[in-house]
């Protein structure tokens, strides 16, 4: 853990929102290197995406048919968030 967090919470809010399309692969080419930048060295940013891919994968082992349905979920979730605090 890393309590002397570098990074801006804003741009950790900016990266959280793109994780879902990031984790789809939908993120844009010029966002994506920025995104991976930032995970470089982003501990919470990292653990949040791992927990991301690892809930949709098990999700489409045990659940493909409701697979779509929880990305869509997942990416309403994280604009509410967006909309709420920003
Ligand atoms: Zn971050």
């Amino acid at each position: 853990m890393t309590p002397e967090h570098a990074h801006d919470a804003l741009e950790c809010r900016k990266i959280f929102e793109r994780l879902s399309e990031y984790v789809d692969e939908e993120v844009d080419p010029g966002f994506c290197g920025k995104l991976e930048t930032h995970l470089e060295d982003c501990e919470p940013c990292v653990a949040f995406l791992e927990s991301l891919r690892r809930t949709i994968r098990w999700i489409e082992q045990t659940e493909p048919a409701t697979a779509p349905d929880v990305r869509r979920e997942v990416r309403e979730a994280l604009e509410r968030l967006r909309r709420e605090k920003g």
